[in-house]
């Protein structure tokens, strides 16, 4: 059995209720269509029941991050649903997304390769990282044209989509990639294997600190609130370029000021819908 919480929200709350609702351990999310009153419906489903309590946290905290108002979620109910229907249902759904050369899939899907499509096989649902998510695509594109090799260091690995991007793009690259949370750790290193560069990835749970070696390239696809008080590691460890995401684009002022402080300059900034990647 699986469960269903079914959220409605504010319209301009859709994404951030989608990650809150990722937050919360929903394996996967779905808009279901407008509701009532110009509100959206959102269902997040789980493989387990999940607490009203952590859902509601998550959700506040999803809204904190997004700069929006708590009361921009108007209802949250919980549902059972049929394991088996939900889940062909939403395998189904599935579609590799295609960033420059590389190609993010999950592992049952085909891909149609062409000559020089990098395919990265992904396991959706574990951790943050599937490709989906428009921050995962900034940093693929942005690796594709500034990684040419060398070293390579991902801080904020999750799911390690971009790490093995790196490895596959310049197999004799020394990647190295961290998160804070251990499962992710475990659930990139699992990955990395999957897409065979197990071996050419190290991967340590923490973060960027004094001790740690620095890189040509370093990429963090993080938030603005976890990146700013990074930026003076960040800047010390990455030699060549620094690409930093997971930034809304009302929060690229203050990381841009941020790194003015520090004497670094942005060189480049992409966007794609209400997120943009600088590069530095
Ligand atoms: N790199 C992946 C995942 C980004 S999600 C992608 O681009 O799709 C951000 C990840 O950063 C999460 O897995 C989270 O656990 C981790 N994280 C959060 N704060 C961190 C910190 N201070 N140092 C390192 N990792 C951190």
């Amino acid at each position: 059995m699986w469960f269903a919480v079914d959220v409605t929200a504010a319209p301009e709350a859709r994404e951030a209720v989608e990650y809150g609702l990722m937050e919360a351990g929903a394996l996967g999310t779905e808009e279901r269509g407008p509701s009532a009153g110009g509100f959206v419906a959102v269902a997040g489903y789980f493989d387990a029941e999940p607490g009203a309590g952590r859902v509601r946290e998550a959700l506040g905290e999803a809204l904190r991050i997004y700069g929006l108002a708590p009361s921009d979620v108007r209802s949250l109910e919980l549902r059972e649903v049929e394991a088996r229907d939900w889940l062909a249902e939403w395998k189904k759904g599935w579609r590799p997304v295609r960033v420059g050369r590389f190609v993010v899939a999950p592992p049952w899907s085909e891909v149609e390769e062409d000559a020089g499509a990098i395919v990265l096989r992904v396991e959706p649902g574990m951790a943050f990282g599937t490709g989906t998510h428009e921050t995962t695509r900034l940093c693929l594109a942005a690796i594709e044209k500034h990684f040419v090799g060398g070293s390579l260091l991902d801080v904020g690995t999750g799911t390690g989509v971009l790490a093995i991007a790196a490895a596959k793009l310049a197999p004799r690259a020394r990647v190295s990639a961290c998160d804070t949370d251990p499962l992710a750790v475990e659930v990139a290193t699992e990955n990395a294997r999957l897409n065979g560069v197990g071996g050419s990835i190290d991967f340590w749970t923490g973060s960027v600190g004094e001790a740690t070696e620095p890189a040509e390239v370093v990429c963090a696809n993080l938030t603005a609130d976890v990146i700013i008080p990074l930026l003076p590691s960040l800047t010390a460890v990455a030699r060549g370029r620094l690409i930093l995401s997971g930034v809304l684009e009302t929060q690229a002022e203050g990381v841009l000021l941020s790194l003015g402080g520090l004497g670094a300059e942005a060189r480049e900034v992409t966007r794609d819908g209400e997120w943009v990647a600088i590069t530095v």
